[in-house]
């Protein structure tokens, strides 16, 4: 993962980024005509195009985290639909994904995603944050300690941080690594969309942690590896039979 540039996460600009590759996509044959990309750009582009779809099919269909967060979100009355809820695009930068609060959008940068393991991850990040949205009334925009308490979750909750510690749990045994990467990446993610100093998300960070690193929902747990997920996904389905039956 590419550090702060990792992530476009909930924002206007990100709206404003959005409107902007739409732009650039409506100039694209135009310049097609006058013969600058060139026929292995088209072919290329259709390619990554079709991979990241298919990358995003296999996810969805696949991995324990994402089918967790799909039935939580159906759960709590948010149904997520393969193609109104996800789009993949080129995207400027390093930038891997980002939920788009307005429109309820998770965009998946197929230029940057570089595999499976990877489309897995941002898939399951941007899902806290759109499990987020869904459950609470999250002011995105307005106060700055909601995005810090959401980018905590998805670092927390979604493996980003996870292979890394299981490295240095090898290797050097540190036992809050997993806090401090945590906490590092959810500052980093807020930087990537918010025009703020380093000290200004560091602190809406560590106003927010304690609580906001120990809700694991809809987990119920830190899933540091796929087992971890399927007996969370196990132990939620349980539990949704539960109250459905009282
Ligand atoms: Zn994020």
């Amino acid at each position: 993962m590419a550090g702060a540039a990792e992530e476009r996460g909930p924002g206007p600009a990100e709206g404003e980024q959005l409107q902007e590759q739409h732009v650039a996509c409506q100039v694209f044959p135009e310049r097609l005509a006058d013969g600058k990309p060139g026929q292995g750009f088209l072919s290329s582009f259709f390619t990554s195009n079709q991979k990241c779809q298919l990358m995003l099919l296999k996810t969805l269909e696949t991995n324990p985290y994402v089918k967790l967060l799909l039935d939580a979100m159906k759960h709590s009355g948010c149904a997520v639909n393969k193609e109104r809820h996800f789009s993949c695009e080129d995207c400027n930068g390093n930038v891997s994904g980002g939920f788009d609060a307005s429109t309820s959008q998770i965009v998946l940068c197929q230029n940057n995603i570089r595999n499976q393991s990877h489309m897995n991850r941002v898939v399951t990040h941007e899902l806290v944050h759109a499990f987020d949205h869904c459950r609470a009334h999250v002011n995105w925009f307005t106060d700055l300690r909601h995005l810090a308490c959401s980018e905590v979750r998805a670092a927390n909750l979604s493996g980003d941080c996870s292979l890394v510690n299981e490295i240095f749990r090898l290797h050097f045994g540190l036992k809050q690594h997993h806090q401090t990467c945590v906490r590092d990446r959810a500052i980093l993610s807020i930087l990537a969309v918010r025009n703020i100093s380093k000290e200004v998300a560091q602190k809406a960070v560590d106003e927010v942690f304690e609580s906001c690193f120990n809700d694991h929902e809809p987990f119920g747990r830190i899933p540091h590896n796929k087992t971890y997920a399927r007996y969370a996904h196990r132990d939620f389905q349980n539990r949704d039979r539960y109250y459905s039956n009282i």
